[in-house]
Formats: structure tokens, sequence, C-alpha cells
């Protein structure tokens, strides 16, 4: 098959494209490169099946010619990063609306399947545990830039479940619980990889909030093979699955772990989440998911756990 990935040189996106390719599909990929890097495609160049193109998903013109030579599309292109919206509000709500709309309207026309990446964020600041795709979403005020995002992706899935309705456009759509693994940058924010780095480098580690709040990280390998799983199902079409990891853990512990792992002798340093992101921000004290309907769905396993994770990651950063 042939297969578009929009932002299939970011962290997620190119690690699918050594999986599609791994099956023997034909991979495009189109990214901007605002926050995936070159790096993570160089090793594809020169396979014949594997085809790029540094450009933006914002283009009509462009998308048009690349989406009518692909029989499915998985939609990874977008603005993440809790750190990254909040520094970019603007270009992250207008690239994480209008990209989706540009792609699922192209789709529409030949009817290909298309995978839209969602995440966690969608149900907001929860209380109940663990969330199922059932769940309310229970978002902040519009004043606080995080919840722009949840907001755009919650438009990017009513937009997918819009167009299988009316138009009968087969999608899939995938919430991403925090998922981590080799190529993550610690540039925008995202916790694993800032924590890693600092430890190795002898820096102290940013602990945002009390270091209570708790998340499940799961290996981009296995987010990746679950992704692919749903969209080789026709039962997926037109459903939401969460994907991830139920394996829960504080920052503070993530911290500690991180700091043992790479016996460093970093200090740990409380920082109240209005230094580290803006005034009023909120977090999620937990995040744990149901991951119930994508085993049932797709025998969804994790082969990585928490302590293979980082493991991978420190391998990572000292090579
Ligand atoms: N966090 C932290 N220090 C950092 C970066 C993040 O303590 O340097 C915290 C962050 O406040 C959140 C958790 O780690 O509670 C996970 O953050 P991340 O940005 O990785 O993902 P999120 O779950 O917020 O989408």
């Amino acid at each position: 098959m042939k297969i578009l990935i929009t932002g299939g040189a970011g962290f997620i996106g190119s690690h699918l494209a050594d999986a599609l390719l791994a099956r023997g599909h034909e991979v495009y990929v189109i990214d901007d490169l605002s926050t995936g890097s070159i790096e993570n495609i160089k090793h594809l160049m020169d396979n014949p099946k594997f085809h790029y193109r540094i450009d933006t998903i914002m283009d009509m013109m462009l998308m048009s010619d690349l989406v009518k030579v692909v029989d499915q599309i998985y939609h990874l292109a977008a603005a993440v990063g809790v750190q990254y919206i909040i520094d970019n509000p603007l270009e992250s709500l207008t690239t994480n609306v209008r990209g989706t709309e540009i792609v699922l309207e192209l789709a529409n026309k030949k009817k290909q399947k298309v995978f839209v990446a969602s995440t966690s964020e969608v149900y907001g600041k929860h209380n109940k545990f663990p969330l199922s795709e059932e769940d309310d979403s229970i978002i902040g005020k519009t004043k606080i830039s995080r919840w722009s995002y949840a907001c755009a992706k919650m438009l990017d899935e009513f937009l997918a479940l819009a167009y299988y309705r009316e138009k009968a456009l087969p999608v899939v759509i995938g919430r991403y619980f925090n998922v981590c693994g080799p190529r993550q940058s610690s540039r925008y924010g995202m916790v694993i990889p800032r924590f890693v780095k600092q430890a190795m480098m002898g820096n102290s580690i940013s602990v945002y909030g009390d270091g209570h709040q708790s998340r499940c990280f799961a290996h981009v390998s296995d987010v990746v093979e679950g992704t692919i799983r749903l969209m080789e199902k026709d039962d997926c079409i037109g459903e939401i699955y969460n994907i991830g990891s139920d394996e829960e853990i504080s920052i503070e512990a993530l911290a500690k772990k991180i700091l043992e792992k790479t016996k460093s002798k970093s200090e740990i340093e409380i920082i109240p989440y209005e230094k580290a992101y803006e005034k009023g921000f909120e977090d999620m004290m937990r995040r744990v998911p149901s991951l119930q309907k994508i085993v049932d769905a797709v025998e969804y396993e994790r082969k990585f756990d928490l302590d293979s994770i980082i493991d991978n990651v420190i391998k990572y950063h000292k090579e």
C-alpha cells in the first residue's frame, strides 16, 4: 500500500514510517520540521520505498497532489508539547485545526482511510480513573493556553466523526497518552527526555508543581504497533481509542528513578507551575487510560515497561 504520514519526521511519525516500511508499504512523508527533525528520517533516505517532502500541510495544492497518490493517510502533523503550545498558541491552533480540515477534505475525494492522532489532553482535568473513551471532557477556561490544544484536538475529532457520519469517510481516531522513547526531543517540554538530559548533564531536575501529579508513559514502538493494527481492521472505523500505558508513576518518583538509573548527582528542584508555564496554569493530577477498548479491538499489548522505556531513552541520549 502507498501510505502518507503527515508529520512523518516527528517523533511518533518517524517511528511509524519505520514500522510501515518494515511491513512492506511505500511511505510518503510531509513535515515542515517545526517540531520534527530531518535526523529522525535520515536513515530512511536511501530506501526506494521512502519519499519525503519538507513542506507544510497548510498548502492545499501540494497536499492535494500528495493525497491523490496514496491509499491511506496517518495524520500526525500537529503542534505538540504543553510548553510549545503555550509559547506558540496561534500557530498551534491554526495548524491543529486547519491542517486537519485540509487532510479530511482531500481524503474525502477518494475516500482514503485516515488515522487522526488525538490526545489524552481532550479528557481535561478529570478526577475519574481510569479514563475511558466514553468519559466527558472537562476543559478549563480560554484564558489558559493549555486548553487551546485540548479544544483544537476535540475539534479534529468532531470533524473526523462528521466526515465519517455524513460522507462515509473511513476514519480512526487514536488518543495518545504520554508517548516517549528514542528521538523524542526535550525541547518542547516532554518530561522524560528533559529529566534524562538534565540528569546526564548534571543540571538540576525541574520538577513542576509538587511532583505528586502522576502519568503513565508508553513506549513509542508499542504505540505505533497499536496504531497500525487499528488502521488494519475495518471494525475500528468511526471509533476512538486510547493508546498508551496504564503503568502509573508520580513525577517526583520518576525524577528519582531517572537520577538512580543515570547515577547522576543532580538535585531535584521544585518549580511552581506558574513559573514553569503561565499564570493560572492547571495540571492534571492523575492521568491513567483504560486500555480495554484497544485490547479488545486489536489485542494491543505493551512490550516495554517503564524501566525499559527509561533505559531506552538514556541509551539514546548517550549515543
Ligand atoms: N513536568 C515536570 N518537569 C518538566 C516537564 C514536565 O515536572 O521539566 C511535569 C508536567 O508538569 C506534567 C508531567 O511532568 O505534570 C508530564 O509533562 P509532559 O509535558 O511530559 O506531558 P503532559 O502530561 O503534561 O502532557
